[in-house]
């Protein structure tokens, strides 16, 4: 029996791990410029930290991972913790999020050390609206690394969309075009009110609702199985039946207007070893003192399982007492 089934019924089989705070983009939905400094390396959880707390919670049923930050291909030697965590026993789908500007420098290595897919962030095709959503960077080797991803075969690479009123609302279309020649899936957000964002989350919010009919005007959808429990809400394209090559998914994904705290399964390790377990509190466990204090590992498990129990039912974005402002996406992990 998996332990870590909380209050509610819901089983934590999945882990969010931000290994770093830093990330060579400063997207306006996520760090925006004027974000304050960066976690002093001292308080970033080790490699052997992350691996130990891993080990304990796939002992107790946890079997997918997924690593992100910040911008996970900026920590020094992440292709070692890759390996280290793919060699633990129980951990059967290995993940990362990144923004992929480094992605096809590392694309072989992080493939050969057995991470099995990535999703990426691609919010726009356009170098000129890149710049301005992500305040610096190359959209060109954004784009070199999503094929570097699916020639090495880090699939299904899913790319994730904000979509931001003003923004890259009317590139919705192209990039599926884009994401149905580069066989990977589409997936577009909904933009969460987190830290700093609060007022541009809600002047430029487009809801799933509008982004779906947008979408549905150039292309009939069809239901399709979501695998993994994910908050996404699949779909494939209708003439992808007579044409394969067009045979991707494309997903919707709703945190404000049709929330998935129900079926969430996941909890998030902060780069400074914080676990929580809602992205949308403040509140977490902090895992760094416990280890660094010489914890057993059945007394790590015994937290892990008390900690479920007070997961917190869903998030209230819409209620400001929750919205964490404090913290932004690049420190929790998105
Ligand atoms: N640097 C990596 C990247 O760009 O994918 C990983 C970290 S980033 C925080 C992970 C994901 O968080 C992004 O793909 C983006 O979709 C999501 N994200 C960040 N801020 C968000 C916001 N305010 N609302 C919705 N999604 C957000």
């Amino acid at each position: 029996m998996n332990p870590l089934i909380d209050k509610y019924n819901r089983r934590i089989k999945y882990i969010r791990i931000s290994v770093t705070d830093r990330c060579d983009l400063k997207c306006l939905y996520c760090t925006p410029k004027d974000s304050d400094s960066y976690s002093r390396r001292r308080a970033i959880l080790r490699f052997e930290e992350i691996t130990r707390i891993v080990r304990c919670f796939a002992d107790l049923g946890v079997s997918r991972v997924r690593i992100t930050g910040g911008e996970p291909l900026v920590r020094k030697d992440v292709v070692s913790l890759i390996g280290q965590l793919s060699n633990i026993k129980g951990i059967e789908d290995l993940a990362m999020t990144t923004n992929a500007t480094l992605l096809s420098k590392y694309a072989i290595d992080l493939k050969n050390a057995g991470l099995k897919r990535v999703n990426i962030s691609l919010d726009t095709l356009k170098s000129e609206t890149f710049k301005m959503i992500c305040g610096g960077g190359k959209l060109k080797d954004v784009l070199e690394g999503i094929r570097g991803a699916v020639n090495i075969g880090l699939t299904p690479v899913n790319l994730n969309t904000v979509v931001m009123k003003g923004l890259n609302n009317n590139e919705l279309i192209d990039i599926v075009h884009f994401a149905i020649e580069n066989m990977a899936n589409i997936r577009f957000i909904e933009c969460m009110p987190v830290r700093r964002i609060v007022n541009l989350s809600k002047e430029r919010f487009v809801s799933v609702k509008e982004i779906k009919s947008l979408i549905e005007s150039h292309f009939e959808l069809e239901p399709a199985e979501s695998s993994g429990g994910g908050p996404a809400s699949y779909f494939t394209i209708k003439s992808a039946i007579c044409n394969p090559q067009s045979a991707i998914k494309i997903g919707f994904i709703s945190p404000i207007t049709q929330h998935f705290c129900k079926s969430c399964n996941r909890v998030r390790l902060t780069a400074e070893g914080i676990l929580k377990l809602c992205l949308a509190y403040k509140d977490g466990i902090d895992l760094r003192d416990y280890i660094r204090s010489g914890i057993s590992d059945e007394s790590l498990k015994e937290i892990f399982i008390k900690a479920i129990q007070d997961k917190p039912q869903g998030h209230q974005f819409l209620n400001d007492k929750c919205i964490p402002i404090e913290q932004s996406m690049s420190m929790i992990g998105g």
